[in-house]
């Protein structure tokens, strides 16, 4: 994915619920509070209209204590008088200056260290009463000492016979009893008039109705917003289960797998742990498809992507990349970097073989490439650093080159990445980025090995093989450039390049009039497959004129496996312009004897590899080389022994009537002005 849309999925990926649960949680408190505190006005109306009746009524009491007084009573007189005449059963108490009680009232007094301050428009004091009041140490100002369960079964209590609703709702529930402080004669007295705060069933009902309407209101976007954040998270649900959704296996996408291995990776705990990246293809999975129908592909993807999540556990991960490839992250279990290759080496057998059996009627088979993440320390050899630059898609592509190379027999390959492997795919990019470039520039050029006559000892053939001069690299021999031509193509290119080079070199010996000394080429087997072949290297050859029997093709001995109608087609038209033909590298790797019966070449190289091994093996290299130079002789070809480096095998090639020899006991390849000056001195 490009930087740019991995930024947006991940924007998208980080946006959360939490903020909208943040808002609401806020919202809900913000709502309860302004409940409480409406609610608590709302009450302090109530009770403060009661408690500013109250005092009007004490300062009546304390004009007429102050109006007794003036009319020359004492103050325990003026009292007395009050209660007696006046107030009835309502109770006073007097203080006098010293603040001494001079005259009480009841069977209760103000408990004088509990006391009440009311604002209502105007400060007022009061204390406690020692009797009827709610808690004798919090008085009103805890909460809690409101007796809320008992005023509420007075409120709920049902209406009795003979009741009528309007006495029902009249009658009281609650009853808190105080003295309220009122200061007269100049300040010098005070009186403290017994009150009682009384809350009647409708006062209380209309506290409720009042609540219950408040709490509505406020309830509305309360709710409203609750809403809207179970359907943001409920969507938000939907759209990540929808962008992590593999619409193929109906599982989890590469996406998905991407980030979660990411987060996996650069956890800090998981540092001391060693994971493997895993690239696991199903092998000719189009061409199940063609066979099978596309669905029916599409089905094998899907049960694989069932049974990988049955077989993969907790802190491991697995996603569909493409196609029929799927990457997983798997934990691996050892001590050091080999049991961890082991143990992750027989998982992945075990999965492969399952997955074999997924399709029991079917032959369907994988291979594994493995990148082996161990267990991570910085340059410092501090593992407590996340593996913070963790690339997941770049280590899949590790893994995909490890199973890229992955080469042999087996069915089920598993192969682990190593960074050789990286150095030579980063090699091959190199040649392919620069061969065409190369070729316009005239960086292949001609070395010529010469070939020898071990009858006369003199030089009579020699083969062009190429030679890379890259101006960044130097020197570059053909078995590091040649087969990666071979797989892309371009190895017909150079071929033609190097069957100009040769005619031309030829044409200019000729004009030049030196000794003519017969060429050899190697023409890839890609070539061979072409049609046409023939005219065009006929056309090459003849573009500088030199004689086609001075040029000879080289065609190895494996390409002799490939389409032999084309092949026998090609080497005759090949010999009928005049051409030799000649089977490089006989007896390298697999040989076919019918190939000599089948087409007719004019000369058989005899591998370097026949002289090689133990002193057994050289012997009886040496009874099948004797043996080959016998067939070829009667099959009227030409015999050449390449790759020679010693005497004995100089002299026993000789002895057998090899009619040419090439290889390092004479001389290596040269650039072509080397080749020149030995031809000059071998005349
Ligand atoms: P080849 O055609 O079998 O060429 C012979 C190879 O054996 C050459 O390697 C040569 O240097 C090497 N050789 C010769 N004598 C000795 C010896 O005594 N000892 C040892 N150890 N090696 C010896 P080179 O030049 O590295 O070429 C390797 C292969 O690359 C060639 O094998 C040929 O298959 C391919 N090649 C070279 N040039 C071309 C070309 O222009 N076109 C194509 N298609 N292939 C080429
Ligand atoms: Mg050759
Ligand atoms: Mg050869």
């Amino acid at each position: 994915m490009s930087s740019v849309g991995e930024k947006r999925f991940g924007k998208l990926y980080k946006k959360r619920i939490w903020p909208s649960v943040c808002v609401l949680v806020f919202f809900a408190v913000a709502c309860v509070a302004t409940f409480a505190v409406f609610l608590y006005l709302f009450v302090m109306c109530i009770m403060g209209t009661k408690i500013v009746g109250h005092y009007e009524d004490a300062q009546q009491v304390s004009g007429i204590l102050s109006a007794l007084m003036d009319g020359g009573d004492t103050v325990e007189e003026a009292a007395a008088e009050m209660h007696d005449y006046i107030l009835g059963d309502q109770d006073i108490c007097v203080l006098d200056r010293d603040r001494k009680i001079v005259f009480l009232s009841g069977d209760s007094e103000p408990n004088f260290d509990i006391k009440l301050k009311f604002n209502v428009g105007r400060e007022l004091t009061a204390v406690a009463d020692s009797k009827n009041f709610l808690s004798a140490n919090e008085g009103l100002r805890s909460i809690q000492a409101i007796p809320v369960r008992e005023i509420m079964s007075r409120v709920l209590h049902p209406m009795e016979q003979g009741e009528t609703r309007a006495q029902w709702m009249d009658a009281m529930v609650v009853r808190q009893d105080y003295w309220l402080k009122v200061p007269f004669g100049d300040n010098t007295y005070v009186l403290y008039v017994k009150c009682s705060l009384q809350a009647q069933r409708q006062d209380i009902v209309y506290v409720y109705l009042f609540g219950f309407g408040v709490m509505a209101l406020l309830m509305i976007p309360v709710v409203l917003l609750f809403i809207n954040t179970i359907r943001t998270a409920l969507t938000q649900r939907k759209m990540s289960s929808l962008i992590y959704l593999d619409t193929v296996t109906g599982g989890r996408n590469w996406l998905y797998f991407q980030n979660y291995a990411h987060r996996i990776l650069s956890r800090i705990r998981n540092n001391k742990k060693a994971f493997a990246l895993v690239n696991l293809h199903l092998e000719r999975y189009q061409n199940y498809r063609a066979c099978y129908g596309v669905k029916a592909g599409d089905e094998l993807l899907e049960a694989m992507s069932g049974f990988l999540s049955a077989r993969v556990g907790k802190h491991e991960s697995f996603a569909r990349y493409e196609g029929a490839d799927f990457g997983l992250l798997l934990r691996c279990e050892g001590e050091n970097e080999q049991e961890y290759q082991e143990n992750c080496r027989r998982r992945v057998r075990s999965l492969l073989a399952e997955l074999t059996g997924l399709r029991p009627n079917q032959k369907i088979h994988f291979h594994a490439g493995i990148d082996l993440l161990p267990p991570y320390v910085d340059e410092e050899g501090k593992w407590y650093h996340r593996r913070q630059e963790t690339d997941v898609e770049q280590i899949y592509t590790y893994a995909n080159a490890a199973r890229l190379e992955s080469d042999g027999v087996e069915e089920q390959r598993i192969t682990f990445f190593d960074h050789d492997m990286l150095g030579r795919q980063k090699w091959e990019r190199w040649v392919e980025d620069n061969m065409e470039r190369a070729l316009q520039n005239g960086e292949f050029q001609v070395y010529l090995q010469p070939k020898y006559s071990p009858a006369s000892g003199k030089l009579v053939g020699a083969e062009a093989l190429v030679r890379w001069v890259s101006l960044s690299t130097g020197l570059i021999t053909p078995s590091h450039f040649i087969p990666i031509f071979e797989r892309t193509g371009f190895v017909t290119q150079l071929d033609d390049y190097m069957i100009s080079r040769v005619a031309k070199l030829q044409a200019e010996w000729m004009i030049q009039g030196r000794k003519m000394i017969p060429i050899s080429v190697n023409v890839s087997r890609a070539h061979f497959a072409q049609e046409g072949l023939a005219e065009h290297i006929c056309e090459l050859v003849d573009a500088y004129g030199p004689n086609h029997e001075l040029i000879e093709l080289e065609v190895t001995e494996s390409a002799f496996f490939d389409d032999k109608e084309i092949l026998v087609e090609t080497v005759k038209q090949l010999k009928a312009y005049g051409f030799r033909v000649s089977m490089d590298d006989f007896g390298a790797g697999y040989s076919s004897l019918n190939s000599l019966k089948d087409i007719p070449l004019d000369v058989l190289k005899l591998d370097g590899e026949f002289f090689q091994g133990d002193e057994d093996g050289a012997r009886r290299g040496e009874i099948v080389v004797r043996e080959a130079i016998r067939l070829a002789r009667d099959l009227d070809m030409c015999v050449v022994a390449e790759g020679i480096e010693k005497k004995e095998q100089v002299d026993f090639l000789a002895r057998q009537g090899c009619d040419m020899i090439q290889g390092f006991y004479y001389a290596r390849p040269m650039p072509v002005e080397d080749f020149e000056k030995k031809v000059e001195e071998d005349a």
